[in-house]
């Protein structure tokens, strides 16, 4: 019985997933025809033609220890500030629309400057090229003055939070010492993002220790624009097997195990589900020196820095299936200014 209804739940998702992914992709057609990007949503599985939304993790070093990170403090490398530029350009150049800051933990580098004078590089200098920024963030480092710097130029700014307890939150690592708060922290950038007209933001991942949790009325509560919830995902090298600094095989849950928690929370209309296989070879990820990260094999394999030979050769090497960025619903509003009003707290 339980297996029917596990079959039963899978298939509802898949369709609902599939029935999304039309609604979106046809949106994306008409996007990107409009911005010129006809070749970006032709075709079967595809590699990248434009980078147009791109994930900047500049540093790998973190405050917290999450037992799942999949990006893990393997170097301390972090770019000069004007090569981190001139990469960005080049970016914009071939068509960048969307950038995400993440890390690591991006508020880490000189409290927040580095990741802010990048972010006013790219709304004033680069303005001509639109680009929409966000960023990932598990909020601990945020300070008020950073957000009243800096809060202008960007769009949506995502906090991770996998529990509202306490002790669930200690035993993922999701602190930095005993006394963090992690919840308080989170409510507080919450109310700064309202003050300073930031789009809101939540990443949830799900796994081993917070699978049965309730997460409905606090959600519901913070009002996201979008509540992010990922299935945990595990990339030799990173969180699993030889080389690994984590490993989160004890926090892993299945597809089925997922699903289960998708269900119980369908009643958040701002939930957007990313289960690994959605997620896999999806995303186009640049680490510190600017090479994007190769995830097809189950790890990450770095291509030549684009600093060195340019964005169109490393795209190439870079995994990306835009197709499947296409299917998850990659493109979406990005930027705060065309929001619908009732998403905003403004
Ligand atoms: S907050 Fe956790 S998951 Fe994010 S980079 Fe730090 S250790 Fe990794």
């Amino acid at each position: 019985m339980i297996d029917i209804l596990t079959a039963a739940g899978a298939a509802f998702w898949r369709s609902a997933a599939y029935a999304m992914g039309r609604v979106r992709f046809a949106a994306v057609g008409m996007i990107t025809i409009i911005l010129g990007y006809g070749k970006a949503v032709r075709g079967e599985t595809t590699p990248a033609t434009v980078p147009l939304s791109v994930n900047y993790h500049f540093t790998r070093q973190c405050n917290y220890s999450c037992g799942f990170c999949f990006h893990t403090a393997k170097t301390s490398f972090v770019l000069p500030l004007d090569e981190a530029k001139r990469g960005l350009a080049m970016l914009a150049a071939e068509g960048m629309r969307k950038l995400n800051f993440s890390g690591g933990e991006p508020f880490i580098k000189d409290g927040g400057r580095f990741m802010g004078e990048l972010i006013r590089y790219c709304k004033t200098e680069l303005r001509r090229a639109d680009i929409s920024v966000s960023i990932v963030t598990n909020g601990s480092l945020i300070r008020e003055s950073w957000m009243r710097r800096y809060g202008e130029h960007v769009d949506v700014l995502a906090v991770s939070c996998d529990s509202f307890d306490a002790e669930t939150n200690r035993k993922i690592g999701r602190q930095q010492g005993a006394r963090t708060d992690h919840v308080a922290k989170l409510n507080e950038v919450r109310g700064w993002c309202a003050r300073y007209k930031i789009a809101f933001k939540i990443n949830t991942v799900v796994n081993a220790y917070n699978l049965d949790e309730s997460f409905a009325e606090r959600i519901d509560y913070l009002r996201p624009v979008r509540w992010k919830v990922f299935q945990c995902l595990l990339l030799d090298g990173e969180n699993a097997g030889e080389g690994a600094l984590r490993d989160a095989g004890r926090f892993y849950v299945t597809g089925g195990k997922f699903e289960e928690f998708l269900r119980r929370h369908a009643g958040v209309k701002t939930l957007v589900p990313e289960s690994n296989d959605t997620m896999r070879d999806s995303y186009l990820i640049l680490d510190e020196y600017m090479r994007f990260l190769n995830c097809r094999n189950g790890k990450k394999e770095p291509s030549a820095s684009l600093l060195d030979v340019g964005v169109r050769r490393v795209l190439r090497d870079s995994g990306f299936d835009e197709r499947a960025f296409q299917e998850r619903g990659g493109v979406y509003v990005w930027n705060k200014s065309r929001m619908p009003n009732d998403q905003l707290d403004w």
